[in-house]
């Protein structure tokens, strides 16, 4: 018989949730709107200290409007990571501009600043800077933002953070994305809270989040028959949703708690194998370790990243690569792209491991010892 499945990055549900369900059943909001959502869109602006929360269908929904809300449209450029999921990269496309993909920098795996100003002032000073920028926050860990927000601001670039991956994180005891013009957030069923599937866009700007809410309800404007002069979308999170997210954010702390101290385990359990290097912790940041993930030094062992993930799945153990960079995806072949091989190289070595908040020691001792038998 197989042991049980352990996978990458499972839901992790308490009972306060079904409390905030039951509630909104009791009370008929079976809506997009309701009290549970308001509730939720509060309690989460003041958790990450920005001034106003909208909650959407999906991160990849919150970007897009994002995008769409600082004016991005066909004929501009984005200037996005490269070492990141698709959908950081979609809304781009959405918009019918036009993405520039950035390298990583090694301390962080995050966007490179140093490439990035070049890029920027490289551009601007050929007469057209980029209209925006995404920067990802990947793994848990923010990435270097104070010096891409000083090119951002100085020529008229707009910063939208990406910081799906991000929840519970600091930069310098702030949370990564409260800095750009908006930030937007995840609960799709693997991030560090889930929703069963939501976004959040995040923003200190009043009109920018009346917008947003304006746009995600299909662009009604005020009259008592449905009357549109623009137009919208179908994106707002359901109250249902909400009462999840609710009970989820109670937990958050704990979350980041039991995230955390996986990674610490795996570093503490690997390191004396010297061909195992752990993704490192930039100073600027509190990660939460989302993902615990590591690289293997080629100059110092012939095992992969690959054969070690194959040997995990042999014991029913879920891990995966780290993303595959965007400028290598098949879908943006010929997009232009800027860099030095970080992140060409992080995706061919590296690996991430089983990180769920409720997985148990002795199912992480499993995951350590399926890894230490490759090396022994
Ligand atoms: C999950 C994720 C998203 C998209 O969020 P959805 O809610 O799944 O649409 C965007 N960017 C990054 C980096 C992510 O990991």
């Amino acid at each position: 018989m197989k042991p049980n499945r352990i996978y990458l990055s499972p839901p992790d549900i308490g009972s306060a949730e079904i409390e905030f369900v039951l509630e909104a059943f009791a009370s008929n909001w079976i809506a997009p709107v309701g009290p549970n959502l308001d509730s939720f869109e509060k309690q989460f602006a003041t958790i990450v200290g920005s001034k106003y929360a909208v909650a959407l269908s999906s991160g990849t929904a919150a970007l897009h409007l994002a995008l769409r809300l600082a004016g991005v449209g066909p004929g501009d450029e984005v200037l996005c990571s490269s070492l990141t999921f698709i959908a950081s990269a979609s809304p781009i496309t959405y918009v019918g501009a036009t993405p520039v993909f950035i390298d990583s920098e090694e301390i962080s795996w995050n966007m490179d600043s140093a490439i990035a100003c070049e890029i920027i002032e490289r551009k601007a000073k050929a007469g057209k800077a980029p209209k925006a920028l995404i920067l990802v926050h990947l793994y848990g860990q923010s990435a270097d933002i104070a010096p891409i927000k000083a090119c951002c601001d100085k020529y008229g670039v707009k910063l939208i953070e990406d910081a799906a991956e991000a929840l519970g994180a600091t930069y310098h005891c702030r949370a990564p994305g409260s800095f750009g013009i908006a930030g937007i957030h995840s609960f799709n069923g693997n991030k560090i809270i889930t929703t069963s599937g939501g976004g959040m866009m995040v923003t200190d700007d009043e009109a920018f989040a009346q917008q947003a809410r304006y746009l995600a309800t299909q662009a009604r404007d005020s009259a008592p028959h449905y009357q549109h002069s623009v137009i919208g979308y179908n994106y707002r999170l359901s109250n249902i949703s909400a009462s999840i997210g609710l009970g989820q954010l109670e937990g958050l702390a704990q979350k980041v708690v039991a995230r955390r101290g996986h990674y610490q385990a795996y570093k503490e359990a690997f390191k004396n194998i010297s061909g195992i290097i752990m993704q490192p912790e930039a100073p600027w940041s509190e990660s939460t370790h989302w993902l615990t993930c590591l690289t293997l030094d080629p100059q110092r062992t012939k095992i992969t990243a690959e054969q070690l993930r194959l040997a995990l799945e042999a014991e029913n153990i879920e891990a995966r690569p780290i993303w595959k960079p965007l400028h290598l995806q098949p879908v943006f072949k010929g997009a232009e792209y800027h860099g030095r091989g970080v992140s060409d190289r992080l995706f061919g070595t590296g690996l991430c491991l089983p990180s769920g908040s409720a997985m148990t020691p002795g199912d992480r001792d499993r995951v350590i010892k399926v890894i230490k038998t490759q090396f022994a």
